[in-house]
């Protein structure tokens, strides 16, 4: 199998770097010389499944490898509970409120996005994603020249996430393509879809971390909603061994995920090579499993196990390889940095900070210092403000949920550095430290005006049918 050590190991110097990076559009403004950028999401990939997260299981061999290369964003969260609203927060560095994009309405023309600000200056640019909420149908395709969604068509029983095409074939494509059409310079996103639910890793995956479960549990999501408090109140209990067993399914996904990385890490130093390019790896929410009584993927709460998410951010020639920032950071603030380190201005637009000052050690320039998510699905509102400590969750009287579940306006405030696992709201009406933080969180979610005309989301049958098999619309 193929190996990222051997690929860095293949790459010593990028003979074109006559110029220090940061400053590279400026001392070589007459023709910038560009690296390539390459964007990875791996969906539902919660933070503390990835060895290079502290996990003790054997899930990201390759994922580990290139954390040693790059700078690390120990504390990255993500800005909404969800695939669809995530990555578009990810493409638009705008929180989801502001992007306005749900699952009936489309990213309004006017937005900017990642992919057009880099084709504006004269990147090549190219998508592959496996799954319909980060489709074309919902804008994703603004701004790139060649956009490919790979979900079998026809396809909506279970498995390889219900429709998706797994991470083997989805990389087999993007290999044969940069195979055959070199360009210069890239950027490219690949998305990939196996963490989430089902978990139902390939054969030669499933029993590698839970050999000896003899029960009779599987990892499918029609399985696992009776275990859902959110889709079947009052929910019922998952025995500790099953609940081990479904993690161990979802670790062997990831597993099989991280095997695949190593594949398109190796054709990207092949074509590209490694130290051309820079190199954004992150997912776009985690997944539940029973941390706070439910097993209920994601899409419903905003606790740590939902927005902690991985990122690295590789740079050209791995510089600050190995590098560990522990800032609360957000989603936003990608498609800023990967601007600023290619020295192009972000649009003015865009709500996220470049993260080149914390990368530099210049952590002062970094604002604001907590980071703001948003979740407005299946009639469940919820905001929350994570700060290196503290954590504020507001959540708001809906009445019930779309599945008819009762829903609690509540507001809870938790202190991570001593309770890591949320579990005991210390959040007190009269407390000044929760007034100061609910005050913080109503000032930081105070939209500007919505950039949305959002147009209808027009979506075909096919891919309306897949959804429902997944649990998304009824
Ligand atoms: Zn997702």
């Amino acid at each position: 199998m193929p190996t990222i050590e051997a690929a860095f190991r293949l790459r010593v110097a990028f003979p074109l770097f006559v110029c220090s990076f940061v400053g590279i559009a400026l001392a070589c403004n007459d023709s910038p010389v560009r690296p390539h950028v390459v964007l990875i999401s791996v969906d539902t990939l919660r933070a503390d499944h990835v060895g290079a997260w502290g996990y003790e299981r054997a899930t990201t061999p390759t994922l580990d490898t290139l954390a040693s290369r790059s700078v690390r964003f120990s504390n990255a969260i993500s800005h909404a509970s969800w695939t669809l609203p995530s990555h578009m927060s990810v493409m638009t560095s705008l929180r989801p409120s502001v992007h306005g994009v749900s699952t009936q309405r489309s990213l309004a023309p006017e937005a900017i996005t990642l992919a057009e600000t880099l084709k504006g200056v004269g990147y090549r640019t190219a998508a592959f994603v496996s799954w319909v909420y980060v489709g074309k149908s919902f804008g994703f395709g603004q701004g790139f020249d060649s956009f490919r969604t790979l979900i079998r068509p026809g396809r909506v029983e279970m498995g390889a996430g219900g429709g998706a095409h797994s991470a083997r074939q989805i990389v087999d494509v993007v290999v044969d393509w940069l195979d055959h059409d070199p360009v210069d310079p890239l950027f490219l996103f690949v998305h990939l879809f196996d963490p989430h639910s089902d978990y139902d890793p390939p054969r030669e995956y499933s029993e590698m971390f839970d050999p000896d479960y003899a029960g009779s549990l599987d990892g499918r999501f029609d399985t696992l909603t009776k275990f859902n408090r959110y889709l079947d109140a009052p929910a019922q209990d998952l025995p500790r061994r099953d609940l081990e067993h479904i993690e161990a399914l979802y670790d062997a996904e990831i597993r099989y995920v991280d095997d695949q990385l190593a594949r398109l890490l190796q054709a990207l130093d092949e074509q590209l090579g490694l130290d051309n390019c820079l190199i954004v790896f992150t997912s776009d929410h985690g997944e539940e499993f029973m941390d706070h009584g439910s097993m209920e993927g994601h899409g419903w709460s905003l606790y740590e196990e939902v927005l902690h998410v991985p990122l690295l951010v590789k740079l050209p020639n791995a510089e600050w390889a190995g590098s560990v920032v522990t800032n609360p950071v957000g989603l936003i603030d990608i498609a800023p940095t990967i601007l600023n380190w290619i020295g192009v201005d972000p649009p003015a637009a865009f709500e996220g900070t470049s993260l080149a000052g914390l990368i530099e050690g210049r952590d002062e320039t970094h604002t604001p210092q907590y980071v703001l998510s948003e979740n407005d699905r299946w009639n469940i509102k919820r905001r929350s403000i994570r700060g290196s400590r503290y954590k504020l969750i507001i959540t708001e009287d809906t009445g019930v949920n779309t599945a008819g579940v009762p829903v609690r306006a509540g507001i809870e405030l938790f202190d991570l550095r001593e309770d890591a696992g949320e579990q005991h709201n210390l959040y007190e009406p009269e407390d000044p430290r929760s007034q100061a933080l609910v005050s913080l969180l109503e000032k930081m979610s105070a939209s500007p005006a919505s950039p949305s005309n959002n147009p209808e989301v027009e979506i075909s049958p096919e891919q309306t049918e897949l959804l429902r098999s997944l649990g998304y619309v009824e």
